[in-house]
């Protein structure tokens, strides 16, 4: 058998007339070195599930993408940050929301399936079971950058003069990965800051396994994202697996049936991450881009935006 990886930066992107050569070099580099990071362990004969969460640990690291260093501010200026990790293995998962502190709160979710009894975890025992963990915490000043803080003033300027910012690298941007190892078995991670300005308490599609994040190896493994609550309301990741299952859809026309017909029509704009059993990939979005990479046993990477 063969591995399969693919990630994703987020379809929050830049619009196209805004990019510089030099910035859309910067992600296409640091995509890469998140590609990297994942198949090295594929490589090795790893697990999905470490070659996901390694991916998204790179992409976290990243001030680029709205996750873990770089992640997006609530409208009071915190940031507030959501991920998931599901093994297609069992349908074990883990995931956890609103959470401030951990570098890779895609290692705390993990931690959370792993360590505990509950898929889900929130407030102070959440960040006692990253310490438990041994996990790395972060201050104000690592996770800060400026492009997000300006972010949040320039959007909530506009929604003061009842203005919506119609630009998506503003608005939002997620990170995630989903993979299919040498031994068959299917994983995804995704990670986020979640979207601009969102209030206080917001969770998104992230960590609502069946939303965002999804994976089991009779169907398919998910990352999705974009706009997270129309992502929640058509339960996108559960709702492709599910016209695999019940449909017998492959999973290019799963997936695209749900980012092009479910959600963008019901102004959910984003797009998901996909592989299935057989280590196929799909990665369709309705939006202008979608950061995102992919590699499969035997070839180059490969890395793309628009
Ligand atoms: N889906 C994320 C959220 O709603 C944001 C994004 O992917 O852009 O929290």
């Amino acid at each position: 058998m063969t591995y399969s990886l693919a990630i994703h930066g987020g379809a929050g992107t830049l619009l196209k007339e805004n990019m510089t050569p030099e910035q859309e070099a910067a992600y296409h580099d640091a995509l890469a070195r998140a590609l990297e990071a994942g198949e090295a362990i594929l490589r090795e004969g790893g697990s999905a599930m470490d070659a996901v969460e390694a991916a998204v640990c790179a992409l976290e690291d990243e001030p680029l993408f709205n996750a873990g260093r770089g992640a997006v501010y609530t409208s009071e200026g915190a940031q507030e940050m959501d991920a998931a990790v599901m093994d297609g293995r069992d349908r074990r998962a883990g995931s956890v929301a609103g959470v401030f502190g951990p570098k890779n709160p895609v290692k705390l979710a993990r931690a959370v399936m792993e360590q505990t009894e509950h898929v889900t975890l929130i407030g102070p025992n959440a960040l006692e079971i990253a310490r438990q963990a041994g996990l790395e915490f972060g201050d104000r000043d690592y996770f800060f950058t400026q492009s997000r803080w300006d972010a949040l003033h320039q959007t909530l300027a506009m929604r003061a003069r009842g203005e919506v910012s119609d630009d998506p690298a503003v608005r939002h941007g997620t990170v995630g990965a989903v993979a299919r190892d040498v031994a068959g078995n299917i994983a995804a991670a995704t990670s986020t800051g979640g979207m601009t300005a969102k209030a206080p308490g917001r969770v998104g599609d992230t960590p609502m396994i069946g939303a965002g994040t999804f994976a089991d190896n009779a169907t398919c493994a998910v990352s999705a994202t974009g706009h997270g609550e129309v992502f929640i309301r058509w339960s996108a990741a559960g709702e492709i697996a599910a016209r695999m299952r019940h449909a017998g859809e492959d999973l290019a026309t799963a997936a695209e049936h749900v980012v092009m017909q479910d959600l963008a029509p019901n102004d959910g704009s984003g797009g998901v991450i996909a592989v299935d059993g057989a280590g196929n990939i799909a990665m369709p979005f309705n939006s202008q881009g979608m950061y995102r990479g992919s590699v499969r046993q035997g070839n180059a990477p490969e890395t793309s935006i628009y």
